[in-house]
């Protein structure tokens, strides 16, 4: 397995991705974790409503701005707190692309007698909603509706537990390797179907939520790159 088994889901990625009421973006690969849990009932339900993207910014907009009918926006606002996306990097072994062991950590299904570092992994119970490999192959492991296990101990803005309110997206990477062209367009694939989806007001780097504990996704990441509606900030490293 290196990456999803679906070969239809291999090819670029076309058109524009939507997520359906169950949380999950339908026809892209998925590859469920059981790491996850209910978002607190205290985060909702969030009345948060607001008018459809501003496209722009000088950073290439966010496309063209909305076919989603309100209706259906507010459909998923009455259920959805989450207005954060937690950007990260990882790769297993350490700086090492283009295997499966980074899925096989989020199903719990690592093998730890494959790399000295993983006996203390395959301990761990992580997720991530998102992973985008090296050659753009976007993967889905948790539903959106649900919390991933992610940020770990982090604050945003004086609000503890990110995870409570955000979706994590994982970057097949290591904070000093350029991300590759795929990966910055599906990111912005992505990141176009949640800004629709949900009221999100920042893109923060893991760095910036666990600063001290965390460096990723690392000064290799390009910020300019990412192309977000414009009432979203963006801030990725310290
Ligand atoms: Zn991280």
């Amino acid at each position: 397995m290196t990456g999803c088994p679906d070969r239809t889901h291999r090819r670029p990625l076309r058109g524009r991705l939507r997520l359906a009421a169950d949380g999950w973006i339908h026809g892209i690969c998925q590859i469920p974790s059981p790491n996850c849990d209910e978002r607190p009932a205290d985060e909702s339900p969030s009345l948060h409503l607001f008018p459809p993207p501003a496209c722009g910014r000088g950073r290439g907009g966010c496309g063209d701005g909305g076919s989603v009918t309100p209706s259906q926006e507010s459909a998923h606002h009455l259920k959805t707190p989450v207005s954060l996306i937690v950007l990260h990097n990882i790769s297993l072994p350490p700086s090492h692309f283009g295997g499966s062991d980074i899925l096989k950590l989020f199903i719990n299904t690592l093998n730890p007698a494959a790399h000295p570092l993983y006996p203390a992994l395959a301990r761990l119970r992580v997720s991530a909603h998102f992973v985008i490999h090296r050659n753009g192959l976007l993967i889905q492991c948790v539903s959106c509706r649900r919390r991933a296990w992610h940020a770990g101990v982090s604050q945003w803005q004086g609000r503890p537990r990110c995870n409570d309110f955000s979706i994590g997206i994982e970057l097949e990477g290591a904070d000093r390797v350029p991300y590759t062209a795929r990966q910055y367009r599906s990111l912005n694939r992505l990141l176009d179907c949640l800004c629709r989806h949900y009221p999100i007001d920042a893109i923060v780097g893991h760095s910036v939520v666990a600063p001290g504990r965390k460096t990723d996704p690392g000064p290799a990441f390009n910020p300019s790159r990412l192309k977000t509606p414009l009432r979203v900030t963006i801030k990725i490293g310290a």
